[in-house]
């Protein structure tokens, strides 16, 4: 079983010896100092090794499972969703207007480093939740934050984003999914999306997607594209939840890993929506929720190869194999450990090279 242990000492030094964050001239950040950052970092730390570590390897396993038109979470995803979300790590960065903490994004991103080195899979139901709620906070009416927002700070709600159709994923202006106007103002949305991350599950009781469309009117290919809001429940007038959109669940997609987290094909049959932004603007839109997710994604790679450098390392130690060329050390054993042959500590080291540098990159995109 894979282990993991979050690596506050790297992650203070890089913040206050490299970036030196608490003399930044950025808005939040004086009160970066270590002790308080050290402080969040070691109750993240607590979060990510005993709470997700251990649901990483059973999630993969079991993965997310279509049931009567509703996506299953593997076993225990469900208590440690409602775990982060109360512990109030949903709502770090977000607005204090909307129910959120207030504290820089740097900070969010330090703490997903340690959630997503535990447990990627599960994780991305909340990265996903959050890059809907940025959209929204910049694109969205008055009426529309305050519908959306406070429920997706503490993840109630949580979010999606709809590009890809079975035909165009990095070329989208091909796409087919068409949002015809109502007289009420709203839209109705009718198309296929696939490999739609977070599409579905069972650990909230809303799911606010944004999907691309072409609406009448617009030009061809990228510039007809606008962008929609369009929740799986609907909701009434004073917040509380209604009748069910017309939007379900094709089928889960089959993929290599991340096994827990639900990638859905997303059929919309009419499904009411209602315009993010402006018209025939989409792209601009939906790429606010992008540009965070390609954050997103690197930090994944990075937090991911962490995971992957601590257990090499640890293996390296453990296991007995061959002497060192230089003399024997460990004579009580049959053996050496890995670590001591030179091409093996190479690799250690380029490993963690790799992702120090990647950290480094990663949190300076950040601030
Ligand atoms: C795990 C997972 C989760 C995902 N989650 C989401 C999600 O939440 N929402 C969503 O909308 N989509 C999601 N996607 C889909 C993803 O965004 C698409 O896979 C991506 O946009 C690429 O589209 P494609 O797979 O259709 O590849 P294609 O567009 O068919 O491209 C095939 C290959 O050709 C290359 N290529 C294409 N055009 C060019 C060019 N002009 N020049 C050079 N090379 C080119 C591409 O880089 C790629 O390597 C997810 C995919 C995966 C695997």
């Amino acid at each position: 079983m894979p282990t993991y242990t979050a690596p506050v000492k790297d992650m203070q030094f890089l913040l206050h010896d490299v970036l030196k964050i608490s003399e930044a001239d950025i808005p939040g950040y004086s009160d970066l100092d270590r002790s308080f950052t050290e402080a969040v970092f070691d109750e993240a730390a607590k979060v990510a090794q005993d709470v997700l570590t251990p649901l990483n390897a059973v999630g993969d396993v079991e993965g997310c499972v279509l049931e009567n038109g509703v996506v299953r979470t593997p076993k225990g995803f469900r208590e440690a969703f409602k775990t982060l979300s109360e512990g109030g790590w949903m709502s770090l960065d977000a607005a204090p207007d909307y129910g959120g903490q207030g504290l820089p994004y740097l900070m969010h991103t330090a703490v997903n480093e340690t959630f997503v080195s535990a447990n990627m899979a599960f994780n991305m139901y909340q990265g996903l939740t959050h890059g809907a709620y940025t959209a929204i906070l910049i694109h969205g009416t008055v009426a529309q934050k305050q519908t959306w927002l406070p429920k997706l700070v503490t993840c109630e709600w949580t979010g999606t984003m709809n590009l890809t159709e079975p035909h165009c994923g990095t070329d989208l202006g091909l796409l087919r999914t068409r949002a015809e106007p109502q007289a009420d103002g709203s839209y109705k949305l009718t198309g296929q999306k696939i490999f739609i991350s977070a599409g579905d599950h069972d650990m909230a009781s809303n799911i606010v997607h944004l999907v691309l469309a072409k609406a009448p009117g617009g030009g061809e290919g990228t510039k007809g594209i606008s962008l929609f809001i369009v929740p799986k429940v609907l909701v009434n007038e004073d917040g509380s939840l209604g009748a069910r959109n017309a939007v379900s669940v094709g089928k889960v997609e089959e993929k290599m890993g991340i096994h827990g987290n639900a990638t859905c094909v997303m059929n919309y049959d009419g499904a009411t929506g209602w315009l993010l932004g402006d018209l025939h603007k989409g792209m601009k839109a939906m790429f606010t929720m992008m540009n965070e997710a390609r954050l997103g994604v690197a930090l994944q790679g990075y937090a991911v190869a962490e995971a992957a450098y601590q257990n090499a390392l640890a293996y390296a130690k453990d296991r007995l194999q061959g002497r060192d060329v230089t003399g024997v050390k460990n004579a009580s054993g049959p053996a050496d450990p890995l670590i001591v042959h030179p091409d093996i500590r190479r690799n250690l080291m380029e490993q963690k090279s790799f992702v120090e540098g990647a950290r480094a990159l990663t949190f300076w995109g950040a601030t």
